[in-house]
């Protein structure tokens, strides 16, 4: 059932509302604009009817602080007033509310309305989540890469915690592929997007495909030798899948991976460690490949060849 939040000053008003959409929704009655917004942070509605004349905070103060919260920001917000009056309105849209119902009110208007702005706000939700998703590995895509790392690097600086930067290259992929076709390749791909996935399941934990045969990894808080430690064992675990490699350059498919742990700070940037942690990809290749070659800020290397 989705998830309706009603935000309205009046017991009288909102129980009507309850009793109108509580049949195909799931109704959370807020009776302040305070309470509304605490609520709209810390649960997922599809759907925000918010009252405009309220005591304290009114309704267009809550619209505009819901369109200033990202969490809030997308979920669509229809007002409910009797002043419906064109400035209002007006006022109203412009905030960003996505549609009007006037008091009192119609069953079906209401249930109409209500179920047009669902049905579109679920529509655009699959629709960002496809846009943000690999198709071929099923983990976020480099669009959702490029958004969340910006995202993690801000909350690290926030909480004053490290950032470990990490990026996995499949070893002599071009030889696979030439070898065993693309489609094995792609194979290959997803089992190795997989095997990192399962060993990177921290809630704060971030996965996504770079590119290619790229993937980068991104750890919050910990040492350099703590992330070095997990990695090699996701390092290891794609070797222990033992898929057969072209026998002219290896055994079984393996990653090199480069890594880079960093106490982030507004001064310096998260693109300035992405290329160490590339650097550190490098010379894991040059030491040989399938191995992991990490480093802090200071530079200090550790490695496992
Ligand atoms: P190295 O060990 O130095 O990383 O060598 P490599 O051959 O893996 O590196 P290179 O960058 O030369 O080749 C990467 C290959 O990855 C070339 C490209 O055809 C293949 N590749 C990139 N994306 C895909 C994909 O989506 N599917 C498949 N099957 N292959 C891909
Ligand atoms: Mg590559
Ligand atoms: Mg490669």
């Amino acid at each position: 059932m989705e998830k309706i939040l009603i935000v309205d000053d009046s017991i009288v008003q909102s129980t009507q509302l309850r009793n109108i959409l509580q049949d195909e929704y799931d109704i959370t009655i807020a009776q302040t604009a305070e309470d509304g917004l605490q609520l709209a942070c810390s649960q997922d509605f599809s759907l925000i009817l918010l009252d405009v004349v309220m005591p304290g905070m009114d309704g267009f103060t809550l619209l505009k602080k819901l369109q200033e919260e990202i969490v809030t920001r997308r979920v669509p917000v229809i007002l409910i007033t009797s002043l419906s009056d064109a400035l209002n309105e007006q006022r109203g849209l412009i905030l960003g509310a996505v549609d009007y119902i006037a008091k009192p009110f119609n069953t079906l208007i209401v249930k109409a309305r209500v179920s047009t702005h669902i049905r579109l706000y679920r529509y655009r939700r699959q629709f960002e989540q496809q846009s943000m998703t690999d198709q071929l590995t099923g983990i976020p895509n480099r669009r959702q890469y490029e958004q969340s790392s910006l995202t993690k690097w801000n909350e690290a600086v926030r909480l004053g915690v490290s950032l470990s930067i990490c990026i996995f290259d499949i070893d002599h992929f071009k030889m696979y592929n030439d070898t065993f076709g693309h489609p094995a390749g792609d194979k290959v791909i997803a089992a190795v997007a997989q095997t990192a996935a399962k060993n990177l399941q921290r809630n704060t934990d971030f996965l996504a495909r770079y590119g290619g045969e790229e993937f980068v990894a991104l750890l919050m808080g910990g040492t350099a030798e703590e992330a070095f430690g997990h990695i090699k064992k996701i390092r290891q675990a794609v070797e222990d899948l033992q898929i057969h490699h072209d026998p002219s350059v290896a055994e079984w498919v393996t990653v090199s991976v480069g890594g880079v742990t960093v106490l982030p700070t507004a001064e310096n940037s998260y693109d300035h460690y992405l290329k160490i942690a590339d650097a550190m990809l490098y010379d894991a290749k040059r030491y040989g490949r399938n191995n992991v070659v990490w480093t802090n800020e200071k530079m200090n290397q550790l490695r496992e060849k």
